[in-house]
């Protein structure tokens, strides 16, 4: 099959990431999969939404992309964990639909986030899209785990105008069963981070009973204290929304009985950054 067949897929429409979505596009071979993602000529997106005031600054163009390695127990879009889930999009088609919101983007203060998924398993896409909204003027913002951010090179980091970098826990082993990977990846992705003075805003998820051990949040608070880069800090409560897909996909739904944290629970964690001089909200 050839790349034009493969990306003949239904129109791109703007679309909600709390949709669930499989098999969207047509079948694509493996082979074509690996191809794309070597080159980044084509990318597998989830959906994409418009005027999002939650994943960056301003009103944002928001890519979902499909594809993540990670399996986070409160993951709330697991129908991206599969790439082959996503609509294949090619490159240039995308770089044309962010053309037609340049305009309303900058006069919004806003720009364009890639989120998922996690957008770094399709990392060429990722830059090459990046670096054509950069040359449109466009501020660009990457939403990561970091795990495969040791991808990127110095260059294209510089492609990216802010970093939203999800730190999902301290301790290794509760990471380990948070998600079913090392945080380390993701902490030496931080101190690169750092180091290059790239801006990032961390975001942290409060998971009643697994994330929100006060000594946990204590040591994520201090190490992005430690950073000097990291220019404000979400505390998100987990909520239910994403449980449908679960029993959609028929995969073991562990949290069904945690209810989403209190109010009074929110505001200590973000007390516990604002603790570490940290701008937390
Ligand atoms: S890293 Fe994000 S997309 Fe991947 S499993 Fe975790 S929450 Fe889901």
């Amino acid at each position: 099959m050839s790349r034009e067949q493969t990306v003949q897929a239904e129109p791109l429409e703007a679309k909600s990431p709390f949709e669930l979505r499989v098999n969207r596009g047509p079948v694509v071979p493996e082979l074509t999969v690996k191809s794309a993602l070597e080159t980044g000529d084509v990318g597998f997106l989830h959906s994409f939404t418009t005027g999002s005031t939650v994943d960056g600054p301003g009103v944002r163009l928001v890519g979902w992309t499909a594809g993540c390695q990670w399996r986070c127990l409160y993951c709330h879009n697991p129908d991206t964990w599969n790439i082959t889930n996503g609509t294949p999009v090619t490159l240039e088609r995308a770089v044309e639909e962010l053309g037609k919101y340049r305009h309303g983007l900058r006069a919004m203060s806003g720009g364009f986030t890639l989120s998922g998924g996690e957008p770094l398993i399709q990392g060429r896409f990722a830059v090459r899209l990046f670096a054509a909204a950069r040359q449109m003027g466009i501020h660009t913002a990457l939403d990561t785990n970091g795990y495969l951010g040791e991808a990127l090179t110095d260059a294209e980091l510089e492609t990216i105008d802010l970093v939203l970098l999800d730190i999902k826990g301290w301790d290794r082993e509760r990471h380990r069963r948070l998600t079913g990977r090392d945080v380390i990846q993701t902490l030496d992705f931080a101190l690169r981070l750092a180091e290059r003075k790239r801006p990032v805003w961390l975001r942290y998820v409060l998971v009643p009973g697994l994330t929100d051990d006060e000594e946990e949040i204590a040591n994520v608070a201090r190490f992005a204290a430690s950073l000097g880069n990291v220019e404000r800090v979400e505390v998100l409560p987990f909520h239910q929304m994403g449980r449908f897909k679960w029993d959609s996909l028929r995969l073991n739904y562990t949290l069904a009985g945690v209810e989403p944290p209190t109010g009074e629970a929110a505001e200590r964690a973000v007390d516990l950054f604002r603790a570490e001089g940290l701008k937390a909200f």
